[in-house]
């Protein structure tokens, strides 16, 4: 039975099942990730293109029945880890091609948007990620400036990645059926940015201070991290909103940030918690002994 506090809402659409497997073409010789399989919906078609395929499943009660059914694929791995502090850099194959995660998830809506801004620190090793979310977070993360969902997730996402919304998907494609509508994205994270911060954690913390008080014009919004002066150098205009600047402004402000007030910049912590030792200890391998 679908637990609601692991976000369960298992895809029981086929049409839809089809289509988002369409969209991935995975091929053999991709290196899949699915986050959240359930119950398999999504991983079966996935196998059947590309036999490896390494998932992540945060309830336990499911993994026993996942390796049943795919018992006869060498390539199926678990990781019964929860996705939101799991180190992704150590599902890449060693190889020449170390961009190669191909990420796949009908993703918990509760924790959709710490997930994602967990994955960007990965960004390195991932080629791509195709989710299925709410549909106002797929908004949020094509949003552009001036737009009502233009805020944080968007702009920090749209600094690493290319968004592409792909299409909408009805409560009746799950069970149970959520509240939401939902809606499939593409997130593609650039080789060569087009535009390039000179420190992400500039650009990071800008966005937040920002967006704390999005009504506030900008001089205000940023009042404890910029000098008025600096931001006017910049030619940026300081009485429009946050919501009205556009990415390539947030990485101008945030440059001068890293030059003027280096102290308010926090040091990078990454945030993944798990050793290797601890990923490893939670493979199928061992919960095949079990
Ligand atoms: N992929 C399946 C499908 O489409 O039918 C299930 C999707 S369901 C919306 C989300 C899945 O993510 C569930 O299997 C749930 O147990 C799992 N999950 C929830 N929180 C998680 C976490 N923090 N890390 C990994 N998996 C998690």
């Amino acid at each position: 039975r679908p637990r609601k506090r692991f976000g369960q809402n298992f895809l029981v659409d086929p049409g839809i099942i089809q289509r988002l497997v369409d969209t991935i073409a995975p091929r053999p010789g991709d290196n899949l990730v699915e986050i959240g399989p359930g119950q398999g919906a999504l991983t079966e078609p996935l196998l059947a293109a590309c036999p490896d395929l390494q998932a992540i499943e945060l309830d336990r009660d499911l993994i026993p029945l996942l390796l049943a059914r795919f018992d006869d694929y060498a390539g199926f791995r678990i990781h019964r880890c929860d996705a939101l502090t799991f180190d992704f850099s150590e599902l890449v194959t060693a190889g020449p091609d170390r961009r190669a995660l191909r990420i796949v998830g009908n993703l918990p809506y509760n924790i959709s948007t710490p997930l994602i801004f967990h994955l960007l620190s990965f960004g390195q090793y991932v080629r791509d990620m195709h989710f299925m979310l709410q549909k106002e977070v797929v908004a949020r993360l094509c949003a552009q400036p001036g737009q009502k969902a233009y805020g944080r997730l968007g702009i920090m996402v749209q600094y690493h990645c290319q968004v592409e919304n792909l299409f909408p998907v009805p409560p009746q494609s799950f069970r149970p059926a959520p509240k939401v509508d939902s809606a499939i994205v593409r997130l593609t994270p650039y080789a060569e940015p087009p535009v390039v911060a000179k420190d992400v954690g500039a650009l990071q913390r800008l966005v937040n201070t920002a967006f704390q008080q999005r009504r506030k014009t900008l001089r205000n919004a940023l009042r404890s991290l910029l000098p008025v002066e600096v931001i006017e150098k910049l030619e940026i205009d300081t009485s429009i909103r946050p919501e009205n600047l556009t990415l390539p402004d947030f990485v101008r402000l945030s440059d001068s940030l890293a030059e003027h007030n280096p102290a308010a910049i926090p040091t990078p912590t990454h945030t993944t918690k798990h050793t290797t030792k601890h990923t490893t200890k939670h493979t199928t391998k061992l919960q095949r002994t079990q």
